[in-house]
Protein backbone atom coordinates (compact mmCIF):
# COMPACT_ATOMS: atom_id res chain seq x y z
CA UNK A 1 0.00 0.00 0.00
CA UNK A 2 1.38 3.56 -0.69
CA UNK A 3 1.83 5.53 2.16
CA UNK A 4 1.28 9.74 2.19
CA UNK A 5 2.17 12.12 5.36
CA UNK A 6 1.29 15.64 6.13
CA UNK A 7 2.48 18.50 7.76
CA UNK A 8 0.83 22.04 8.19
CA UNK A 9 2.80 25.40 8.94
CA UNK A 10 0.48 28.75 10.00
CA UNK A 11 -3.36 28.91 11.13
CA UNK A 12 -5.95 26.64 12.12
CA UNK A 13 -7.68 26.46 8.21
CA UNK A 14 -4.46 25.29 7.40
CA UNK A 15 -4.57 22.05 9.46
CA UNK A 16 -8.13 22.12 8.79
CA UNK A 17 -7.36 21.64 5.04
CA UNK A 18 -4.26 19.11 5.56
CA UNK A 19 -6.75 16.77 7.07
CA UNK A 20 -8.90 17.18 4.64
CA UNK A 21 -6.17 16.36 1.67
CA UNK A 22 -5.03 13.49 4.36
CA UNK A 23 -8.88 12.13 3.99
CA UNK A 24 -8.85 11.95 0.08
CA UNK A 25 -5.97 10.27 0.14
CA UNK A 26 -7.01 7.71 2.49
CA UNK A 27 -10.04 7.30 0.16
CA UNK A 28 -7.54 6.92 -2.73
CA UNK A 29 -6.55 3.75 -0.24
CA UNK A 30 -3.13 5.58 0.80
CA UNK A 31 -1.89 4.77 3.89
CA UNK A 32 -1.52 8.10 5.99
CA UNK A 33 1.46 8.15 8.10
CA UNK A 34 2.72 10.50 10.58
CA UNK A 35 4.66 13.30 9.49
CA UNK A 36 8.15 12.57 9.63
CA UNK A 37 7.89 8.41 8.87
CA UNK A 38 9.25 7.58 5.46
CA UNK A 39 6.05 7.82 2.66
CA UNK A 40 5.92 7.85 -1.06
CA UNK A 41 4.03 11.08 -1.07
CA UNK A 42 4.69 14.11 1.17
CA UNK A 43 2.14 17.10 1.05
CA UNK A 44 3.25 20.28 2.86
CA UNK A 45 0.53 23.14 3.01
CA UNK A 46 2.68 26.33 3.94
CA UNK A 47 2.04 29.79 5.06
CA UNK A 48 3.35 33.50 3.69
CA UNK A 49 1.38 35.63 6.32
CA UNK A 50 4.71 36.94 7.47
CA UNK A 51 8.21 36.73 5.95
CA UNK A 52 9.34 34.75 8.89
CA UNK A 53 6.33 31.97 8.18
CA UNK A 54 7.66 31.57 4.69
CA UNK A 55 11.67 31.60 5.83
CA UNK A 56 9.91 28.63 8.43
CA UNK A 57 8.33 27.16 4.98
CA UNK A 58 11.44 26.46 2.54
CA UNK A 59 13.16 25.42 5.90
CA UNK A 60 10.32 22.39 6.52
CA UNK A 61 10.72 21.80 2.51
CA UNK A 62 14.35 21.60 2.59
CA UNK A 63 14.05 19.26 5.60
CA UNK A 64 11.41 17.23 4.06
CA UNK A 65 13.49 16.84 0.75
CA UNK A 66 16.70 15.74 2.76
CA UNK A 67 15.29 13.18 4.53
CA UNK A 68 12.77 11.57 2.04
CA UNK A 69 14.90 11.94 -1.07
CA UNK A 70 12.96 9.47 -2.91
CA UNK A 71 9.32 10.83 -1.80
CA UNK A 72 7.04 12.58 -4.18
CA UNK A 73 6.70 16.06 -2.66
CA UNK A 74 4.16 18.77 -2.83
CA UNK A 75 3.97 22.20 -1.64
CA UNK A 76 0.91 23.79 -1.63
CA UNK A 77 -0.85 26.54 0.70
CA UNK A 78 -0.32 30.30 0.21
CA UNK A 79 3.66 30.52 -0.24
CA UNK A 80 2.93 27.86 -3.20
CA UNK A 81 0.64 30.84 -4.49
CA UNK A 82 2.76 33.84 -3.94
CA UNK A 83 6.21 32.30 -3.64
CA UNK A 84 6.53 30.43 -6.64
CA UNK A 85 9.66 31.57 -8.29
CA UNK A 86 11.31 30.49 -4.81
CA UNK A 87 10.13 27.33 -5.02
CA UNK A 88 11.06 26.84 -7.97
CA UNK A 89 14.29 27.19 -6.64
CA UNK A 90 14.06 24.58 -4.52
CA UNK A 91 15.71 21.49 -6.20
CA UNK A 92 13.56 17.99 -5.39
CA UNK A 93 9.86 19.42 -5.32
CA UNK A 94 7.64 17.46 -7.73
CA UNK A 95 4.50 19.61 -7.67
CA UNK A 96 3.77 23.41 -6.65
CA UNK A 97 -0.03 23.41 -6.25
CA UNK A 98 -1.20 27.43 -6.08
CA UNK A 99 -4.31 27.54 -4.63
CA UNK A 100 -7.18 27.38 -7.08
CA UNK A 101 -6.27 23.63 -7.37
CA UNK A 102 -5.90 23.34 -3.82
CA UNK A 103 -8.55 21.74 -3.32
CA UNK A 104 -8.72 19.37 -7.37
CA UNK A 105 -5.13 18.35 -7.42
CA UNK A 106 -5.52 14.95 -5.38
CA UNK A 107 -7.25 13.56 -8.56
CA UNK A 108 -4.00 14.08 -10.04
CA UNK A 109 -1.72 12.19 -8.56
CA UNK A 110 -1.42 8.48 -9.16
CA UNK A 111 1.13 6.20 -8.73
CA UNK A 112 3.80 9.21 -8.35
CA UNK A 113 7.38 8.81 -9.06
CA UNK A 114 10.09 11.43 -8.42
CA UNK A 115 10.27 14.14 -11.10
CA UNK A 116 13.16 16.13 -12.92
CA UNK A 117 10.80 19.11 -12.92
CA UNK A 118 8.07 20.07 -10.73
CA UNK A 119 4.70 19.99 -12.20
CA UNK A 120 3.50 23.36 -11.53
CA UNK A 121 -0.68 23.90 -10.84
CA UNK A 122 -1.01 27.66 -10.53
CA UNK A 123 -3.11 30.37 -11.78
CA UNK A 124 -3.09 33.81 -10.37
CA UNK A 125 -6.80 33.81 -10.89
CA UNK A 126 -8.36 32.24 -8.20
CA UNK A 127 -12.14 31.13 -9.06
CA UNK A 128 -14.34 33.07 -6.24
CA UNK A 129 -17.42 30.26 -6.72
CA UNK A 130 -18.16 27.85 -3.87
CA UNK A 131 -16.59 25.23 -3.54
CA UNK A 132 -16.24 21.58 -2.00
CA UNK A 133 -13.32 20.11 -0.28
CA UNK A 134 -11.38 16.94 -1.12
CA UNK A 135 -12.16 14.53 1.96
CA UNK A 136 -13.68 14.36 5.30
CA UNK A 137 -10.97 15.79 7.99
CA UNK A 138 -8.63 13.09 9.41
CA UNK A 139 -7.87 14.40 13.26
CA UNK A 140 -6.38 12.75 16.25
CA UNK A 141 -7.57 15.25 18.43
CA UNK A 142 -11.17 14.94 19.82
CA UNK A 143 -12.21 18.41 18.36
CA UNK A 144 -12.98 18.41 14.60
CA UNK A 145 -12.41 21.39 12.51
CA UNK A 146 -14.93 22.11 9.81
CA UNK A 147 -13.58 24.76 6.86
CA UNK A 148 -17.00 26.47 5.57
CA UNK A 149 -15.24 29.47 3.86
CA UNK A 150 -12.08 30.97 2.19
CA UNK A 151 -10.50 34.00 0.81
CA UNK A 152 -11.61 37.43 2.11
CA UNK A 153 -12.23 40.56 0.46
CA UNK A 154 -11.51 43.08 3.46
CA UNK A 155 -8.28 43.79 1.76
CA UNK A 156 -7.06 45.27 5.13
CA UNK A 157 -3.64 47.24 4.40
CA UNK A 158 -1.12 44.74 6.57
CA UNK A 159 -2.81 41.42 5.63
CA UNK A 160 -1.70 39.09 2.21
CA UNK A 161 -4.50 36.75 2.73
CA UNK A 162 -6.65 37.85 0.28
CA UNK A 163 -3.49 38.15 -2.68
CA UNK A 164 -3.25 34.58 -1.74
CA UNK A 165 -6.45 32.69 -1.27
CA UNK A 166 -8.21 35.27 -3.65
CA UNK A 167 -11.47 37.00 -3.14
CA UNK A 168 -14.35 35.24 -0.55
CA UNK A 169 -16.25 32.66 -1.29
CA UNK A 170 -18.20 29.45 0.38
CA UNK A 171 -18.39 26.26 0.80
CA UNK A 172 -21.34 24.13 -1.07
CA UNK A 173 -24.01 23.65 2.08
CA UNK A 174 -24.22 20.43 0.99
CA UNK A 175 -20.72 19.25 1.37
CA UNK A 176 -20.28 21.16 4.30
CA UNK A 177 -23.34 18.95 6.15
CA UNK A 178 -21.85 15.89 5.06
CA UNK A 179 -18.72 15.89 6.64
CA UNK A 180 -20.44 17.17 9.70
CA UNK A 181 -22.58 14.25 9.62
CA UNK A 182 -19.54 11.97 9.20
CA UNK A 183 -17.06 13.66 11.35
CA UNK A 184 -20.09 13.16 13.87
CA UNK A 185 -20.76 9.75 13.58
CA UNK A 186 -17.14 8.98 13.94
CA UNK A 187 -17.00 10.59 17.65
CA UNK A 188 -16.48 14.38 17.00
CA UNK A 189 -18.52 16.15 19.71
CA UNK A 190 -17.08 19.47 18.76
CA UNK A 191 -16.65 20.77 15.55
CA UNK A 192 -14.85 24.16 15.14
CA UNK A 193 -15.80 26.35 12.18
CA UNK A 194 -12.81 27.14 10.25
CA UNK A 195 -12.17 29.51 7.37
CA UNK A 196 -10.55 33.01 6.66
CA UNK A 197 -13.85 35.45 6.68
CA UNK A 198 -16.12 32.88 8.06
CA UNK A 199 -19.01 35.56 8.89
CA UNK A 200 -19.01 36.59 5.61
CA UNK A 201 -20.37 33.09 4.49
CA UNK A 202 -23.51 32.64 2.15
CA UNK A 203 -24.68 30.19 0.14
CA UNK A 204 -27.71 29.48 -1.95
CA UNK A 205 -29.94 32.18 -0.02
CA UNK A 206 -28.12 30.23 3.12
CA UNK A 207 -26.57 32.78 5.60
CA UNK A 208 -23.31 32.10 8.59
CA UNK A 209 -26.04 32.01 11.29
CA UNK A 210 -28.91 29.75 8.90
CA UNK A 211 -25.67 27.22 8.34
CA UNK A 212 -24.87 26.94 11.83
CA UNK A 213 -28.67 26.01 12.69
CA UNK A 214 -28.46 23.64 10.24
CA UNK A 215 -25.63 22.09 11.90
CA UNK A 216 -27.32 22.25 15.28
CA UNK A 217 -29.92 19.80 13.86
CA UNK A 218 -27.42 17.07 13.58
CA UNK A 219 -27.84 14.92 16.85
CA UNK A 220 -24.25 13.36 17.72
CA UNK A 221 -22.87 16.95 17.77
CA UNK A 222 -23.01 18.32 20.94
CA UNK A 223 -20.48 21.39 20.32
CA UNK A 224 -20.24 24.33 17.74
CA UNK A 225 -17.35 26.67 18.00
CA UNK A 226 -17.25 30.01 16.25
CA UNK A 227 -13.27 30.69 16.16
CA UNK A 228 -11.83 34.03 14.80
CA UNK A 229 -15.13 35.93 13.29
CA UNK A 230 -14.73 39.64 12.20
CA UNK A 231 -16.53 42.27 14.23
CA UNK A 232 -18.51 43.71 11.37
CA UNK A 233 -19.72 40.17 10.15
CA UNK A 234 -21.76 38.97 13.17
CA UNK A 235 -25.02 39.65 13.00
CA UNK A 236 -26.85 40.90 16.62
CA UNK A 237 -29.63 37.95 16.11
CA UNK A 238 -26.59 35.17 16.31
CA UNK A 239 -25.34 36.14 19.29
CA UNK A 240 -29.09 36.22 20.87
CA UNK A 241 -29.15 32.58 19.55
CA UNK A 242 -26.03 31.66 21.27
CA UNK A 243 -27.60 32.90 24.50
CA UNK A 244 -30.46 30.49 24.15
CA UNK A 245 -28.76 27.90 22.14
CA UNK A 246 -27.19 24.51 23.74
CA UNK A 247 -24.75 23.83 21.21
CA UNK A 248 -23.24 26.68 19.91
CA UNK A 249 -20.57 27.41 22.62
CA UNK A 250 -20.25 30.64 24.25
CA UNK A 251 -17.65 31.94 22.91
CA UNK A 252 -15.98 34.53 20.16
CA UNK A 253 -12.60 35.63 19.19
CA UNK A 254 -13.44 39.06 17.66
CA UNK A 255 -9.90 40.37 16.22
CA UNK A 256 -9.92 44.57 16.85
CA UNK A 257 -6.20 45.00 15.76
CA UNK A 258 -6.00 48.74 17.12
CA UNK A 259 -8.07 50.42 19.52
CA UNK A 260 -6.78 53.79 17.77
CA UNK A 261 -8.80 55.53 14.81
CA UNK A 262 -6.42 56.85 13.31
CA UNK A 263 -4.79 53.22 13.57
CA UNK A 264 -7.62 51.56 12.55
CA UNK A 265 -8.23 53.69 9.00
CA UNK A 266 -4.90 53.07 8.12
CA UNK A 267 -5.31 49.13 8.54
CA UNK A 268 -8.36 49.68 6.44
CA UNK A 269 -10.51 48.21 9.17
CA UNK A 270 -13.95 48.91 8.72
CA UNK A 271 -15.10 49.74 12.25
CA UNK A 272 -13.95 52.55 14.95
CA UNK A 273 -12.95 51.75 18.86
CA UNK A 274 -16.10 53.10 19.97
CA UNK A 275 -18.43 50.85 17.60
CA UNK A 276 -16.20 48.20 18.54
CA UNK A 277 -16.49 48.84 22.25
CA UNK A 278 -20.38 49.09 22.08
CA UNK A 279 -20.90 45.99 19.77
CA UNK A 280 -18.61 43.86 22.28
CA UNK A 281 -20.72 45.69 25.57
CA UNK A 282 -23.72 44.19 23.81
CA UNK A 283 -22.25 40.52 23.36
CA UNK A 284 -20.93 40.42 27.09
CA UNK A 285 -25.03 41.76 28.19
CA UNK A 286 -26.15 39.05 26.19
CA UNK A 287 -24.13 36.31 26.76
CA UNK A 288 -23.43 36.73 30.33
CA UNK A 289 -20.73 33.79 30.58
CA UNK A 290 -19.35 34.57 26.99
CA UNK A 291 -15.25 34.07 26.85
CA UNK A 292 -14.08 36.74 24.48
CA UNK A 293 -10.85 36.83 22.71
CA UNK A 294 -9.20 39.23 20.50
CA UNK A 295 -6.06 39.71 18.37
CA UNK A 296 -4.32 43.27 18.55
CA UNK A 297 -1.00 44.57 16.28
CA UNK A 298 1.26 46.30 18.40
CA UNK A 299 3.71 48.77 16.25
CA UNK A 300 1.37 49.74 13.40
CA UNK A 301 2.98 52.34 11.29
CA UNK A 302 1.81 55.68 13.25
CA UNK A 303 1.35 54.05 16.78
CA UNK A 304 2.90 56.70 18.95
CA UNK A 305 3.55 56.23 22.88
CA UNK A 306 0.32 58.06 23.41
CA UNK A 307 -1.71 56.01 21.45
CA UNK A 308 -0.19 52.73 22.35
CA UNK A 309 -0.94 54.11 26.16
CA UNK A 310 -4.97 54.60 25.49
CA UNK A 311 -4.85 51.26 23.40
CA UNK A 312 -3.69 49.62 27.26
CA UNK A 313 -6.26 51.03 28.99
CA UNK A 314 -9.25 50.44 26.42
CA UNK A 315 -8.15 46.53 26.22
CA UNK A 316 -7.76 46.99 30.18
CA UNK A 317 -11.73 48.10 30.55
CA UNK A 318 -12.96 45.70 28.07
CA UNK A 319 -14.34 42.20 29.40
CA UNK A 320 -11.90 39.89 27.24
CA UNK A 321 -10.61 37.30 28.71
CA UNK A 322 -7.40 37.01 26.35
CA UNK A 323 -5.83 38.80 23.99
CA UNK A 324 -3.54 36.93 20.93
CA UNK A 325 -0.51 39.63 20.88
CA UNK A 326 0.89 40.24 17.23
CA UNK A 327 4.23 42.43 17.06
CA UNK A 328 3.86 44.58 13.63
CA UNK A 329 6.15 43.46 10.66
CA UNK A 330 6.66 44.55 7.48
CA UNK A 331 5.39 42.18 4.81
CA UNK A 332 6.06 43.17 1.26
CA UNK A 333 3.47 43.09 -1.18
CA UNK A 334 1.32 44.86 1.49
CA UNK A 335 0.01 48.26 1.45
CA UNK A 336 1.17 48.61 5.10
CA UNK A 337 4.55 48.43 4.47
CA UNK A 338 4.84 51.70 2.15
CA UNK A 339 3.13 53.36 4.75
CA UNK A 340 5.19 55.93 6.62
CA UNK A 341 5.84 56.18 10.90
CA UNK A 342 7.28 52.84 11.23
CA UNK A 343 7.94 51.92 14.79
CA UNK A 344 11.33 50.45 15.82
CA UNK A 345 12.35 46.99 17.04
CA UNK A 346 12.59 47.70 20.32
CA UNK A 347 9.50 49.66 21.03
CA UNK A 348 6.97 47.32 19.63
CA UNK A 349 8.87 44.34 22.13
CA UNK A 350 8.39 45.97 25.29
CA UNK A 351 4.58 47.39 23.93
CA UNK A 352 4.50 43.81 23.12
CA UNK A 353 5.41 42.24 26.37
CA UNK A 354 3.54 44.76 28.59
CA UNK A 355 -0.10 43.64 26.77
CA UNK A 356 1.14 40.21 26.79
CA UNK A 357 1.05 40.75 30.25
CA UNK A 358 -1.73 42.19 30.30
CA UNK A 359 -3.61 39.36 28.89
CA UNK A 360 -2.46 36.46 31.37
CA UNK A 361 -4.15 38.84 33.57
CA UNK A 362 -7.18 39.33 32.06
CA UNK A 363 -7.30 35.51 31.72
CA UNK A 364 -6.91 34.64 35.21
CA UNK A 365 -9.38 36.93 36.20
CA UNK A 366 -11.92 35.14 33.83
CA UNK A 367 -11.05 31.76 35.35
CA UNK A 368 -11.66 33.10 38.85
CA UNK A 369 -15.25 34.32 38.27
CA UNK A 370 -15.52 30.69 38.59
CA UNK A 371 -14.04 29.43 41.55
CA UNK A 372 -16.05 27.17 43.42
CA UNK A 373 -18.55 27.00 40.78
CA UNK A 374 -19.16 23.61 38.74
CA UNK A 375 -18.13 24.05 34.68
CA UNK A 376 -19.37 20.98 32.38
CA UNK A 377 -15.92 20.04 30.49
CA UNK A 378 -15.09 18.14 27.25
CA UNK A 379 -12.07 16.59 28.01
CA UNK A 380 -9.58 16.06 25.22
CA UNK A 381 -6.19 14.75 26.32
CA UNK A 382 -3.94 13.23 29.29
CA UNK A 383 -0.80 15.74 29.47
CA UNK A 384 2.32 13.20 29.82
CA UNK A 385 4.36 13.55 32.23
CA UNK A 386 1.97 15.04 34.39
CA UNK A 387 -1.07 12.87 33.95
CA UNK A 388 -2.94 15.50 34.31
CA UNK A 389 -6.48 15.41 32.19
CA UNK A 390 -7.63 18.63 29.85
CA UNK A 391 -9.79 19.77 28.34
CA UNK A 392 -12.53 23.27 27.85
CA UNK A 393 -15.41 24.52 28.48
CA UNK A 394 -18.12 25.76 26.37
CA UNK A 395 -16.69 29.63 26.80
CA UNK A 396 -12.97 28.43 26.13
CA UNK A 397 -11.67 27.97 29.64
CA UNK A 398 -9.19 25.07 29.51
CA UNK A 399 -9.67 22.92 32.77
CA UNK A 400 -7.22 20.10 34.46
CA UNK A 401 -8.12 17.61 36.76
CA UNK A 402 -5.84 14.73 37.99
CA UNK A 403 -8.18 11.52 37.41
CA UNK A 404 -7.34 7.98 37.18
CA UNK A 405 -10.39 7.60 34.61
CA UNK A 406 -10.34 7.60 31.40
CA UNK A 407 -11.71 10.90 30.40
CA UNK A 408 -10.75 11.28 26.83
CA UNK A 409 -14.01 12.70 24.35
CA UNK A 410 -16.05 12.42 27.61
CA UNK A 411 -18.11 15.31 28.95
CA UNK A 412 -18.17 15.98 33.11
CA UNK A 413 -18.84 18.32 35.64
CA UNK A 414 -15.78 19.67 37.06
CA UNK A 415 -15.41 22.06 40.36
CA UNK A 416 -12.92 24.43 40.24
CA UNK A 417 -10.08 25.15 42.85
CA UNK A 418 -7.32 27.05 41.63
CA UNK A 419 -6.56 29.16 38.48
CA UNK A 420 -3.14 28.93 36.73
CA UNK A 421 -1.38 31.16 34.07
CA UNK A 422 -2.84 28.70 31.44
CA UNK A 423 -4.95 26.49 33.07
CA UNK A 424 -8.27 26.46 35.94
CA UNK A 425 -7.67 23.02 37.68
CA UNK A 426 -10.60 21.53 39.71
CA UNK A 427 -12.06 18.06 40.32
CA UNK A 428 -14.65 15.59 38.68
CA UNK A 429 -17.72 16.95 40.76
CA UNK A 430 -20.29 14.40 39.07
CA UNK A 431 -20.99 12.33 36.24
CA UNK A 432 -22.64 13.52 33.36
CA UNK A 433 -23.11 12.38 29.78
CA UNK A 434 -20.27 10.10 29.01
CA UNK A 435 -19.39 9.90 24.88
CA UNK A 436 -19.21 6.29 23.81
CA UNK A 437 -17.51 7.36 20.50
CA UNK A 438 -13.65 7.21 20.36
CA UNK A 439 -12.87 9.87 17.40
CA UNK A 440 -10.41 8.07 15.03
S1 LIG B 1 -10.39 40.57 7.34
FE1 LIG B 1 -8.49 41.70 7.07
S2 LIG B 1 -7.01 40.60 8.38
FE2 LIG B 1 -8.74 39.19 8.06
S3 LIG B 1 -8.13 37.97 6.25
FE3 LIG B 1 -9.37 39.70 5.49
S4 LIG B 1 -7.84 41.24 4.93
FE4 LIG B 1 -6.80 39.76 6.28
Amino acid sequence: MSTASFHSLGCRLNQTEVASLAGAFQDKGYDVVEWGEPADVVVINTCSVTERGEAACRSAIRQALRRQPEAFVVVTGCYAQVGLEALRAIDGIDMIVGTEYKNKFTSFIDKPRKLKEPVVLHSNLIDDGDFEVPGTGLYHTTRANLKVQDGCDFFCSFCIIPFTRGRERSRDLTDLLREARELAARGYQELVLTGVNIGRYHQAGTSFADMIRKLEEIEELKRIRITSIEPTTIERSLVEHMARSDKLCDYLHIPIQSAQAPVLERMNRRYTPEEFKEFIDFVAATVPDIGLGTDIIVGFPGETDAMFEETYRYLEALPFAYFHVFSYSKRYGTKAARLDGHVGPDVIKARSQALRELSVAKRRAFASRYLGQDVEVLFEQQQDPSGLWTGLTSNYLRVGVVSSEPLRNTFRRVTLHEVTDELALGAIAARTTESSLTPA
